[in-house]
């Protein structure tokens, strides 16, 4: 124990055995070892006091829009990863699509690699992109390190990132499972959105129609049957439709290698609270009713879902105009999704531990991160989140760190606040002041 370097010392430190009083001991940017709470500080050792605010892991963000470069007025990675780090969040995984080039050749991942260097304050991994045309770039794209491939069921909002028709999927699916990777889906069937009305306008109510539940079931439903066909493995993005949810436990329970995420704003907003006109509140899928976001909180508590992630999505502020049909689709939650699940979370009972389990765990666990990220237990990196989780604060935008600071929460009064946040045993952000990024770009683990 000679050189550690650092003592984290807290009465609520969560290890993936429970909560408890105990010191983390850091060395070399990892955890040592998780020790009694009154261990003696090494010799050379810094000790660093928490009192009762909580030790967690950092946050693992497996689903996050960058936009960088190419879309650098909508978003970057050092706004970004400032965000995240000011949320708890320790690593985040950039989504191929909205930065231009997007991630869909080895090339691509190169430049988005050059830029994103440098600028990171917290750890950056990324996924690739699974277009029409792209299935030669899969294998290459893979053996470089992105953690997975993107494809979308139904037009993605930009022109540059085609959608898979059925055929193309089974093409993309044959090729991922051939080399064990993973195939992330936006499931909505292009046939069923369609076929709602599309009446535009400031009206929420006419947006939801337009994207209604049966458009996610059966995409839903037909992704399921292809992962069966190729015993391949997929992971269902930011799930809304809590229809989706019994074929879902039917799936994973015959054995399907599936997982789902869900996003902090189905899961703390309603449809029935969203002004006209405030697209602010737009995504795809939508956020759905009350009723539907009580069944996604028990398909969280059950395990049906797995984990949430942010889907951080931001544009410039012009493009959130206030009709549904054209204003861009996209929430900003990075740096409030810890508190505004945790704020939800304990109002239906759960612990933190839950929450860690959902935000930190379960994500690195999808990306195979699990041996180094989400949790706080010796080898792992110390990456640590100091939360006071009994304090509240209300939601101002002009605190937000990331480019654009539109947001979902304004005004909002959230439990939850982030008092530090730690990336391998360094503070990285504490009180608002940040430390320069020292932030690594993750490739996955071979
Ligand atoms: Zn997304």
């Amino acid at each position: 124990m000679s050189d550690v370097e650092l003592v984290l010392r807290s009465t609520r430190v969560i290890t993936p055995e429970g909560t408890r009083a105990a010191s983390v001991a850091v060395a070399g940017g990892r955890i040592e070892a998780v020790l009694p709470y009154d261990s003696a500080v090494p010799a050379g050792a810094r000790l660093e006091d928490l009192g009762d605010d909580v030790l967690l892991p950092g946050l693992v963000d497996t689903h996050v829009h960058v936009n960088d470069p190419g879309r650098t007025e909508w978003e970057g990675f050092w706004t970004a990863t400032r965000a995240a780090a000011a949320g708890g969040i320790t690593t985040l995984v950039d989504m191929p699509l909205n930065s231009l080039p997007p991630t869909t050749t080895v090339d691509h991942l190169r430049t988005k690699q050059e830029v994103a260097a440098g600028k990171a304050h917290i750890d950056v991994g990324f996924w690739g992109g699974a277009l029409p045309d792209n299935t030669k770039e899969l294998r290459p794209l893979h053996e470089a390190g992105v953690f997975g491939f993107k494809a979308f069921l139904s037009p993605s909002g930009v022109d540059e990132f085609p959608h898979l028709d059925q055929d193309r999927l089974a093409r993309s699916l044959a090729e991922i499972s051939s080399f064990g990777g993973l195939l992330i889906v936006h499931a909505e069937d292009p046939h069923h959105l369609d076929a709602a009305p599309h009446q535009g306008g400031p009206k929420y109510a006419d947006f939801l129609a337009s994207r209604p539940r049966d458009a996610e079931d059966t995409a839903i439903a037909q992704l399921i049957a292809q992962a069966k066909r190729f015993d391949a493995r997929v992971h269902i993005l930011h799930l809304s439709s809590s229809d989706a949810l019994p074929l879902i436990a039917e799936a994973k329970a015959a054995g399907v290698r599936l997982t789902v995420e869900t996003c902090p704003h189905y899961l703390t907003l309603t449809a029935e609270e969203v002004p006209d006109g405030a697209s602010e509140f737009k995504c795809c899928p939508p956020i759905r009713e009350a009723a539907n976001q009580d069944l996604l909180w028990q398909a969280l508590a059950d395990g049906t879902v797995d984990c949430v992630v942010t889907d951080h999505s931001p544009s410039t502020a012009d493009l959130k105009t206030d009709d549904f049909a054209t204003a861009w689709g996209g929430i900003s939650g990075l740096q409030l999704s810890l508190a505004a699940v945790w704020t939800e979370a304990r109002r239906r009972g759960h612990g933190l531990e839950d929450v860690v389990r959902w935000m930190s765990s379960r994500t690195a666990a999808l990306v195979g991160l699990d041996a180094r990220k989400g949790a706080i237990a010796p080898g792992h990196d110390a990456d640590f989140a100091v939360l006071a989780p009994d304090e509240t604060f209300t939601v101002d935008p002009a605190a937000l760190q990331h480019r654009n600071p539109v947001t979902a929460y304004a005004g909002k009064t959230l439990h939850g606040v982030v008092r530090s946040t730690w990336l391998r045993g360094e503070r990285i952000v504490a009180d608002g002041e940040f430390s320069e990024p020292k932030g690594r770009l993750l490739t996955r683990n071979p």
